[in-house]
């Protein structure tokens, strides 16, 4: 039986990811634009993975939207690194199939790579319609972050 507290800790982040030193290790930069565009991640305290996938840049800013993807597809690409099987190409399929097989988080995370800082996270408001589409079919000129950094929380 699943409990209300289960399925609501299925669409947060782990409690881990707080403001501050990049609380995350990289597990494989899966799209890249003069830094990680889309790129899986896991908590470095608990081990949880968080596909992150950028949605805006303004400077040294990257704002990124938070998706829970499917255990099985990062055991799956976890063992396919370790047989050393995991080229660009194919990394590009599993990019892929983890955004259809993940689950969209309900915070975004802003993030400093230069100085490899997580800055903020923030809320998402359903009334502000994120878009979900990649990065390479979005504008990517700052607007999400100007709009979310003005308000404060
Ligand atoms: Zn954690």
């Amino acid at each position: 039986m699943t409990t209300r507290s289960d399925e609501d800790a299925a669409r947060t982040l782990c409690s881990h990811m707080v403001p501050g030193p990049y609380p995350f290790e990289s597990v494989l930069v899966l799209d890249d634009h003069l830094g990680p565009t889309d790129w899986l991640v896991r908590c470095s305290r608990c081990g949880a993975p968080c596909l992150l996938e950028m949605l805006d840049m303004a400077g040294s800013l990257r704002l990124y939207r938070t998706r829970l993807p499917e255990a099985g597809a990062v055991q799956g690409l976890i063992r396919d690194l370790e047989r050393g099987s995991c080229d660009i190409r194919r990394a590009g399929e599993q990019a892929r199939h983890f955004s259809l097989s993940s689950r969209a988080l309900d915070r975004l995370i802003l993030l400093d790579p230069g100085k490899q800082t997580l800055v903020r996270l923030l809320s998402m408001d359903p009334e502000l319609r994120i878009p979900g589409a990649s990065w390479r079919e979005l504008d990517c000129d700052g607007q999400w972050i100007r709009m979310l950094t003005a308000t404060p929380g």
